[in-house]
């Protein structure tokens, strides 16, 4: 349920009916935008009944929400939520983000070399992955803590923020000081994961699972925002359909409808979604032209010995061309929005 405030409503009046809520079992998400105050009920709201709310002096409105997602409805919270990071970057809100780098973190000499390589092109954030899940038990599985380590000796080079996958809760320890933890596709509906990473100070960034639908999407982002973290970024990164001549299909809908649902960031994975370098760029230019508030791409500088994901991914030239692109193209987004 969805109360609607009076612009200019009495505080005390607002405390007192805040108060009056909570007694009756609900908890409140409290959203004051530059008009509205807007306090989301969540809860078993079903005997409250939303007459009695509608008739207080200081109620503009009062809605029932159908949708089992709360804390991530936009409804609750009509303003873009916009993540910080160390370092300045922002993503959400008109913040556009490029997070960029290898699949893999694979040698300090290769860590270092893309991040520096995608920083000078306009990335804002480093991805690598140091826990791989793998499709096969004998493909590269990643350096793991050694791996962790090298990202942090990337951020300390060039002072990008880490985006990095973990897999486990018992890696968190790993993972202090890694700024984004990415709960990868295949974990998307880990929910012990969810609640854990849920209970922490730090992004999420959360990939869509390879089957799920935009619901169990938004529902796997309410595990966790329901345990106290609100950082969440959702991720499009494409997903199976009939279709074979690509590792996955790009659901563009995805962005438009996430928007419009949630108030959280919507970030795409191009490299993924096609598993062929050469269609990184398209896919791109298309997600940004959808209004996408992020890209995720894949960056090697030796694609062709890569560990892991070397045919998705882009040389630092093509790279550096591309970013070049995408910035253009956002700029000519806000004249034409
Ligand atoms: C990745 O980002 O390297 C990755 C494994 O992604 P996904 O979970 O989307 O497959
Ligand atoms: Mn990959």
């Amino acid at each position: 349920m969805i109360v609607k405030l009076k612009p200019g409503s009495d505080q005390k009046q607002i405390q007192r009916l805040m108060r009056w809520i909570k007694e009756q079992g609900l908890e409140i998400e409290y959203s004051e935008g530059s008009t509205y105050t807007i306090l989301g009920l969540i809860g078993d709201t079903a005997t409250i009944d939303a007459n009695l709310i509608q008739a207080m002096e200081i109620v503009e409105s009062v809605v029932r929400i159908q949708d089992p997602f709360k804390k991530v409805n936009r409804m609750f919270h009509p303003a873009d939520t916009v993540i910080e990071l160390p370092g300045g970057a922002k993503i959400g809100g008109g913040h556009f983000a490029v997070m960029a780098g290898p699949c893999s973190v694979e040698s300090e000499e290769q860590i270092i070399a893309v991040a520096k390589s995608v920083k000078a092109a306009g990335a804002t954030i480093l991805r690598g992955g140091a826990f791989k899940p793998r499709t096969s038990p004998y493909a590269f599985q990643g350096m793991g803590a050694d791996g962790i380590e090298l990202l942090l000796k990337a951020k300390e080079a060039t002072g990008l923020p880490i985006v990095s996958e973990i897999m486990d809760i018992s890696q968190l320890p790993y993972f202090e000081d890694i700024d984004i933890l990415q709960v990868g596709a295949r974990n998307m509906q880990n929910f012990t994961l969810l609640k854990e990473v849920g209970r922490l100070n730090k992004p999420v960034l959360l990939k869509r699972g390879l089957s799920a639908t935009y619901q169990e999407l938004l529902m796997s982002a309410e595990y966790i925002m329901a345990n106290g973290n609100s950082r969440v970024i959702l991720c499009e990164r494409g997903i199976r359909t009939f279709e074979t001549g690509t590792r996955n299909t790009l659901d563009i809908t995805a962005i438009p409808y996430l928007k419009e649902k949630t108030h959280l960031p919507v970030v795409v994975d191009p490299s993924h979604a096609a598993g062929m370098h050469r269609m990184v760029k398209p896919l791109s230019l298309a997600s940004v032209a959808a209004g996408c508030d992020g890209l995720l791409i894949e960056v090697h500088n030796d694609p062709e010995h890569a560990l892991c994901d070397g045919p998705q991914s882009l040389k630092p030239g093509s790279f550096d061309e591309l970013a070049g692109q995408l910035f253009k193209l956002r700029a000519l987004m806000e004249t034409v929005a």
